[in-house]
């Protein structure tokens, strides 16, 4: 994938790639794994009679030009498999980054630190469990929100975090070391499908809140209203106070344009010049440095993650706080929930790396409640696992999902100095799509670079002239969250024809937008569509493209224990499970459509309002 050229060095000659990446394939989980595996299994046999790993390198270069030239679907999504690992490989190889002029330094101008957030305390589990009034399963928006309110209700609170505790001072350095330590399933969890859709979620204390990019917005009102109508949730449309303390409290703030970036000030011109509606970007993350490392952890904690803000302060409140352990069951007696079994984990790596040898048993009773906040893919396993939530638990997938829209620039953009999400463009709301102005570091982002061998190579080198904009969909379109036979999460989705036409209508607004500031040309992602040019632009509009040509990404899962009646969803008004006392979920998975923009602010307010309700029921 990566030959040599012109200063970048040549991939496994000079250097490594293939073993950090087998060393985080060793993190994820058996189903992903053997699907990778397949993959590659397939890709080296495609050259039929041949075997690619063993042609000259002319000959490998040749092939996968082909590959990408070629009609097949399945060429495609293979091809774009090995870009995806190849790039993540070598686009954090110091010798590229220096090559390439990606600087990242996530420190303040004077060198100095904001002061440190309160402790979280002894986060290691003791012995084999205790006890309290409130056990919550997951620290992140959801869960570390509901620890807060709750402790500080009075409350006798325990969270268990199934990823281990980090913070500024241990982030590791590498960045695919960070990427194990704290993702899922190395952050290669995916959604089967045609497309097959990546969907990284956080496994860490703090949750996906860590990895994120601070992108702070309210659920639109239209939104809130349906939820009200059709699913009764009388108490949505009275969020705003929820949002504003929480806004505060996150010490969230507009950002200036002068100091966003170029890739989000190329957005603000494009807008304007077509006239289309949209803002800078509210962030949770005021002293924020512009270093566009969010994914990979803030250094300087500008950025107020749930371990950070609402954890210091659930622990402040007497909570107590658990990494490494991951609740298996929830333990039922006489119809009420008394708490989950689980087990620990040792050491900073994933589960699947230290192997199950090492884990023991933990169990927590809780006196008064169990809350479930593992975020739209844990909290629906967990249930499933427990054989709780009925027919409708991890159904109703939605994901939002997004296409990465990229354009050449004459001018330089360094899109690495500036946040990875600043400007966005809601023209098109009526027709679903949010447009954000989405700078995604090289080693996520290369992959979606155009061409294979010296051509990617070329592409990466001129990425600083590379600027982006994120397509994203409020999906009608939805998947399911289900349990193998093993035992492993499978997570499917499948995109309708309706929604791939209006993301393709997304894709061709970003295009306009990328052109009218100044963009010379663009990527559209779909490899029959090739390279846009304006001119060519009016013929991508008239074709037709199946989803499975679509290659998007998605960071919002959300909906799998939904508020709806108990046909259609798995909790009540008060996150309360159907069908059993005591058990609630507060997270993502209770939203009952798709929110539409960026899901972190709703989840937060929905927690505050589920515990805050959980809360006072305890002293009625
Ligand atoms: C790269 C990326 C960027 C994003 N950027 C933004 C953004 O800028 N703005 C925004 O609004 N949203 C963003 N999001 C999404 C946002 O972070 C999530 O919607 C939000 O964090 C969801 O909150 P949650 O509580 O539902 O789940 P999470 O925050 O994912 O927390 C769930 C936690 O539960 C733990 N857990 C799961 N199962 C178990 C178990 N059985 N036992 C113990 N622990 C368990 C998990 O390890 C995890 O830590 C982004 C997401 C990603 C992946
Ligand atoms: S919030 Fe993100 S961009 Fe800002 S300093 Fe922290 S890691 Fe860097």
């Amino acid at each position: 994938m990566a030959p040599e050229l012109d200063g970048l060095p040549a991939a496994e000659r000079d250097v490594d790639v293939s073993g950090p990446v087998a060393e985080l394939l060793g993190s994820v989980s058996p189903r992903i794994l053997r699907r990778i595996r397949l993959g590659l299994r397939a890709f080296e046999l495609l050259p039929f009679p041949w075997r690619f790993s063993r042609l000259r390198l002319s000959a490998r270069e040749d092939f996968l030009r082909r590959m990408e030239g070629s009609r097949l679907g399945i060429h495609h999504e293979l091809l774009l498999m090995g870009k995806v690992f190849a790039t993540l490989g070598y686009a954090v190889v110091p010798e590229v980054e220096r090559r390439i002029g990606v600087e990242v330094s996530c420190r303040l101008a004077d060198g100095s630190r904001p002061a440190p957030s309160g402790p979280l305390g002894d986060t290691e589990p003791d012995g084999e469990g205790e006890e309290c009034d409130v056990v919550i399963v997951g620290s992140g928006a959801g869960g570390a929100v509901a620890a807060a309110t709750l402790a500080e209700a009075g409350l006798d609170v325990i969270v268990l975090e199934a990823g281990q505790s980090f913070n500024r001072e241990n982030y590791p350095d590498d960045p695919l070391e960070a990427i194990t330590a704290l993702y899922r399933d190395g952050g290669l969890t995916i959604a089967e499908g045609r497309p097959q859709i990546p969907i990284p979620v956080g496994r860490t204390v703090g949750g996906t809140t860590v990895v994120n990019s601070g992108t702070c917005f309210r659920a639109p009102r239209p939104v809130l209203e349906d939820w009200r109508d059709r699913f009764g949730i009388d108490w949505a449309q009275g969020l705003d106070p929820a949002f504003a303390e929480a806004e505060e409290f996150l010490k969230v703030t507009r950002l200036d344009p002068e100091r966003m970036g170029r890739n989000g000030q190329l957005a603000i011109e494009g807008a304007a010049a077509l006239g289309a509606s949209g803002g800078p970007i509210s962030r949770n993350a005021g002293n924020c440095v512009q270093c566009s490392s969010c994914p990979l952890g803030c250094e300087i904690d500008a950025k107020r993650g749930m371990h950070v803000s609402y954890l210091p302060r659930a622990i402040a409140a007497g909570a107590r706080l658990r990494s490494g352990v991951e609740a298996r069951q929830i333990v039922i007696e006489n119809g009420h929930a008394q708490g989950v079994r689980g087990y620990t984990v040792d050491g900073t790596q994933s589960r699947h790396i230290d192997g199950f040898e090492s884990r023991r048993p933990y169990v927590v009773r809780a006196r008064v409640a169990t809350v479930v906040a593992g975020g739209a893919l844990g909290t629906p396993e967990l249930l499933l696992r427990s054989g709780l939530g009925g027919r409708q638990a991890g159904r109703n997938l939605h994901i939002h999902p997004a296409c990465w829209v990229g354009a050449r620039y004459e001018e330089e953009v360094r899109g690495w100095d500036g946040v990875m999400q600043s400007y966005y463009i809601d023209q098109w709301e009526q027709q679903r799509l949010l447009l954000e102005a989405t700078f995604t570091p090289l080693a996520f982002g290369g992959a979606w670079l155009q061409g294979t061998g010296r051509e990617h190579q070329q592409a990466m080198l001129d990425f600083g002239h590379v600027g982006s904009i994120g397509v994203h969909l409020s999906d009608e379109s939805q998947g399911r969250i289900r349990l193998t036979n093993d035992g492993s999460l499978r997570a499917s989705y499948k995109l309708t024809k309706e929604d791939a036409d209006r993301l393709t209508y997304g894709i061709a607004r970003a295009a306009e937008i990328h052109f009218a500031a100044g963009a010379t040309e663009v990527y559209p992602n779909i490899a029959r569509a090739g390279t846009l040019t304006p001119r060519k632009l009016a013929d991508f509009e008239a074709e037709s493209f199946k989803p499975s040509e679509l290659r998007l990404e998605a960071f919002h899962p959300m909906g799998t224990a939904r508020i709806a009646p108990e046909a259609e969803g798995v909790c009540a008004p008060d996150g309360s499970v159907h069908g059993t006392s005591d058990l609630y979920v507060a997270d993502a998975s209770l939203f009952p459509t798709s929110v539409g923009v960026n899901p972190m602010m709703t989840v937060i307010a929905f927690s505050q309002q589920i515990a805050g309700e959980l809360a006072q029921k305890r002293d009625g």
